[in-house]
């Protein structure tokens, strides 16, 4: 189901709660709202639909493929530079330190743990994402 996208900077700076098998509802409506705001989005976080559980979603920028995360964590990252983003939540763009190179672990729908290197734009969406789970607004 399509949501509708959260503003309230307050509630986005709340950390959200770790996500598990009960919240694949959640995740279904992630990747519908991001389907749905795909010419100016390329992934969001459950708490920008008002669900307070770490859950990303993100478009890989090459393929145009969407791909979900649950309770993702970054375990390194190398090479920072500075980025100009913005966020279906926010007006405008701001200033971010990412990362051209991250280590992610996360967790699929079915719970089973994953790690994987990522890259420069993917990278840097999930970074954004990432934060939004913890709370951080760029
Ligand atoms: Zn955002």
């Amino acid at each position: 189901m399509i949501r509708e996208i959260i503003h309230d900077t307050a509630m986005l700076s709340i950390p959200a709660d770790p996500a598990d098998e009960s919240d694949i509802a959640v995740a279904d409506d992630l990747q519908d709202t991001l389907k749905a705001n795909r010419e100016i989005c390329v992934g969001l976080a459950a708490n920008m639909i008002g669900i307070n559980k770490a859950i990303i979603v993100y478009t890989d920028t090459d393929t145009g493929e969407q791909f979900e995360m649950f309770n993702p964590a970054i375990l390194k990252k190398s090479s920072a530079y500075e980025a100009e983003e913005g966020c279906l939540s926010l007006e405008g763009t701001r200033k971010a330190v990412r990362y051209h190179k991250i280590l992610v672990q996360w967790d699929d729908r079915s719970m089973e743990s994953h790690t994987r290197a990522f890259f420069n734009d993917t990278a840097q969406i999930i970074l954004h994402e990432t934060d939004h789970c913890h709370g951080i607004l760029i």
